[in-house]
């Protein structure tokens, strides 16, 4: 049985980068950039006040309070018609040009006009050089790397972009995740469960999960535990760059998945992981296309389904879209109660971490009650991570997986 890290493994080795597409930044929001922004410009283009107040030249306020003559007034978006010579001051307003000639702006509060004469401004103090004055080039230069490769787009990204891109980033396509849901148990919404039934809680917890993580879903729906039913939805699901199957992956005698994948060229990566709940995930891949569909069988139960998703589909997802540089886990958070994990394999724990006064963060192990239990994993805000045979003393760092 795999660990945990060497199951990342191999879902990152066997995951492939999507092809690119060029699509407004807007669209790509959370995607990683396929390629650096390059400036193709210096930036500010032009030397830019700062300030409202008055462009001038600041030797000419060495001697302290001096009075100079108001020449022109210049607003953003336009620009200077002549130039400052010595003794002259142009009004400016944030974002504009700076006149030929000036070097610095002092702000209007620093300056007084009097009412019998407005073409003269009395500069209260002297002015350093280059004072609220944002230099040509200052912030970027041209064929400068903006934002890098494999950045996720945020809104500061969409900012950017807007202003160095026109609008547009080049992304990984997003990936495509079919779900099918198998068990003879299951009923869809609007059917009322009868004896031994229940609904179905996963299909569309993963489709909630897949889109979260910034997939688009395929359903497949409920599937029976036959196996022309699901040969024909498995079919349909390696259409998709992720299928995900949910229950009928285990040994019992109506788990008709495995056999079937073989039968249609998926091979098995991997079966059983140690790691509680979620034991029972079986990893595959197509064979002999050119973008392979990748296939999870996940544990019917639906908080193991909840984890395995979070620690394994996510990593495929991510490395699909080029995100390879985000890890499920977030180390150093707090232990506030003992915690004893007797079993012989790792556990994800549901718990609720929060901020501690004065930095750091804590975690506390809520009341699970197994892997049927989904209620409690509403109140969670984490899976506490703890070692197989461990015990765990409150006062202790452990790491945890975000959900
Ligand atoms: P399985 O993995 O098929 O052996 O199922 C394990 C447990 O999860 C059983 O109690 C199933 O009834 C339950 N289960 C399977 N699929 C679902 C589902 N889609 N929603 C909720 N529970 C499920
Ligand atoms: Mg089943």
């Amino acid at each position: 049985m795999l660990s945990i890290t060497e199951a990342l493994e191999e879902v990152s080795r066997h995951a492939f980068r999507l092809p690119t597409l060029e699509c407004p930044a807007i669209e790509a929001m959370g995607m990683a950039l396929a390629e650096d922004v390059i400036s193709p410009v210096e930036s500010p283009a032009f030397d830019k006040a700062m300030m409202d107040g008055f462009a001038l030249i600041a030797a000419d306020t060495n001697s302290g309070n001096v009075n100079l003559e108001i020449v022109e007034e210049i607003t953003a978006g336009n620009t200077a018609s002549e130039a400052i010579e010595e003794g002259q001051a142009a009004r400016i307003m944030t974002g504009a040009p700076l006149p030929p000639g000036a070097d610095s702006v002092i702000m209007v509060e620093d300056t007084q006009i009097d009412s019998e004469n407005v073409d003269r401004v009395q500069i209260l103090q002297p002015v350093k050089q280059g004072s609220h004055v944002l230099k040509q080039g200052d912030l970027l230069a041209k064929g400068q790397v903006v934002i890098p490769t494999g950045t996720i787009i945020r809104p500061v990204e969409v900012g950017i972009l807007a202003d160095l891109a026109a609008g547009k980033a080049l992304v990984h396509r997003r990936p495509t995740v079919a779900i099918i849901c198998t068990g003879d148990e299951l009923v869809g919404p609007g059917v009322e469960p009868g004896p031994g039934q229940i609904r179905n809680t996963n299909g569309p917890m993963l489709e909630a999960m897949a889109i979260e993580a910034g997939a688009t879903v395929k359903q497949l729906g409920i599937v029976r535990d036959n196996r022309d039913e699901l040969a024909q939805a498995i079919k349909e699901g390696l259409q998709a760059d992720i299928l995900l199957i949910s229950g009928g992956m285990s040994v019992g005698v109506k788990d008709l998945g495995p056999a079937l994948l073989a039968q249609q060229g998926v091979e098995k990566i991997f079966h059983k992981v140690k790691l509680k709940p979620g034991k029972p995930l079986w990893f595959g891949k197509q064979a002999d296309t050119d973008i392979p569909t990748l296939v999870f069988g996940l544990p019917g139960n639906p908080a193991s389904s909840l984890v395995c998703f979070h620690v394994f589909v996510r990593r495929a997802l991510n490395e699909l879209m080029g995100r390879s540089q985000i890890s499920p886990f977030v180390s150093g958070f707090l232990l506030t109660r003992d915690f004893v994990n007797p079993g012989n394999r790792p556990v994800f724990f549901p718990a609720y971490a929060s901020r501690k006064d004065g930095g750091g963060a804590t975690i506390v192990p809520l009341n699970w009650k197994g892997s049927a239990d989904i209620a409690t994993l509403s109140q969670a805000n984490a899976l506490a991570c703890f070692e197989a045979n461990s015990q765990y003393e409150a006062g202790q760092f452990v790491s945890a997986v975000m959900t």
